[in-house]
């Protein structure tokens, strides 16, 4: 492909100007498209917005399991026979106590995560005390993920301080039948409405590898392109045993890097956050996500774990980001100490193997 056309995408996408369907294709399967240039056309525009920052999340599964829900994906599923350790809403204590844990580690955002369908009126009330409690105490951005919202819940958990309100797409209105029964793509989209109505910033995104079409993943770009949501989790579909979705995805670390670029170009000013499933389907390739990326989680995801803190900071730093974090500890994670490795070296049954095998 000639270097025109990854100059286009750049250009288009800092013209706030939308891709055609068959461009959008062309990136995530156009053989073609080299993934190079087209990470660095992708770069150019997370560079213009959010230079060579990467903002950190550590997310707290505030309530696990209990859902009634059936999305095919979950664990905490109702129809999902995953043993998962499921308990209610942790007390407020707890909760608090990780709030400090992530506000002094140095972590840009604290998520707030909990299962369910949505929370009840008296249960919205609760998590406003939580969570204007936590931004009395600690300057951290503070994001809630509590299932589906109406208007006036949005309105007492904004009126708190709630900074952002979670609730993600997943997937296309075309194939949301596919992957859930009990709630609609249309019943999704009126809480990131509600949201809206009352100035909440939205942070919503997609589990790529649910059997969807690369129709399907341009049709969620664009309609998270239109909602204009501030951020944009882009997870890569991890199966779990005893959940109704249980085909492995073929995703590849170039077709996975294909789709970050995508989100990238359609949303160029959204903080993209590659998550869960980034280990798995990246690989040796992880690294390079953060060229159209600019937000990770750290710490692992709601019912899968991470790799080491200690290992992304490695890997940040190592390809010359710095790490984004609260006002306050805004040195902290710049400076921890990455975990020292002893080098091993060769014994003698590995060096000299036939002097072995003839003593
Ligand atoms: S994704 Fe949320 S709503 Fe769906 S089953 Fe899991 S916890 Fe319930």
């Amino acid at each position: 492909m000639k270097t025109t056309f990854y100059h286009a995408l750049t250009t288009t996408s800092l013209q706030d100007k939308l891709l055609s369907d068959a461009c959008c294709e062309k990136i995530l399967a156009g053989s073609d498209v080299e993934l190079l240039p087209l990470l660095d056309a992708a770069y150019q525009v997370r560079k213009t917005y959010f230079q060579n920052e990467v903002q950190l999340h550590i997310l707290n599964n505030a309530q696990n399991g209990y859902c009634p829900e059936d999305c095919h994906y979950c664990a905490q599923a109702s129809t999902a026979t995953t043993d998962i350790d499921a308990y209610p809403l942790k007390p407020d204590a707890e909760i608090l106590e990780e709030a400090k844990r992530a506000y002094e580690s140095g972590a840009y955002r604290y998520c707030l995560v909990m299962s369910g369908r949505g929370p009840s009126p008296k249960r919205v009330a609760h998590l406003a005390e939580l969570i204007h409690t936590v931004k009395t105490h600690y300057p951290i951005e503070v994001c809630l993920s509590a299932g589906l919202i109406d208007v006036e819940s949005a309105r007492v958990l904004k009126s708190a301080g709630l900074d952002r309100l979670n609730h993600n797409l997943n997937t296309s209105e075309t194939h949301y039948p596919k992957i859930c029964s009990t709630h609609t793509y249309q019943d999704r989209m009126e809480t990131l409405q509600a949201a809206q109505t009352v100035g909440l910033a939205c942070c919503s995104g997609v589990i790529v590898g649910m059997g969807e079409s690369i129709d399907d993943i341009v049709e969620v770009a664009k309609a998270l392109r239109q909602l204009e949501v501030a951020s944009l989790p882009v997870n890569f579909f991890l199966p779990i045993s005893g959940t109704q979705l249980l085909e492995t995805p073929t995703l590849t670390p170039d077709y996975c890097l294909r789709v970050l670029c995508l989100f990238r170009f359609l949303n160029p000013r959204t903080e993209i956050r590659v998550a869960a499933g980034r280990e798995h389907h990246l690989r040796s390739m992880e690294v390079m996500a953060l060229y159209p990326a600019n937000s990770m989680f750290i710490d692992g995801y709601l019912n899968a774990e991470g790799s080491a803190a200690s290992r992304t900071l490695e890997m940040i730093r190592d390809a010359g980001f710095t790490v984004k974090t609260n006002s306050e500890n805004t040195e902290q994670l710049n400076q921890d100490e990455v975990e020292k490795r002893d080098v091993l070296l060769k014994d003698l049954k590995v060096l000299r193997p036939r002097m072995e095998s003839s003593t």
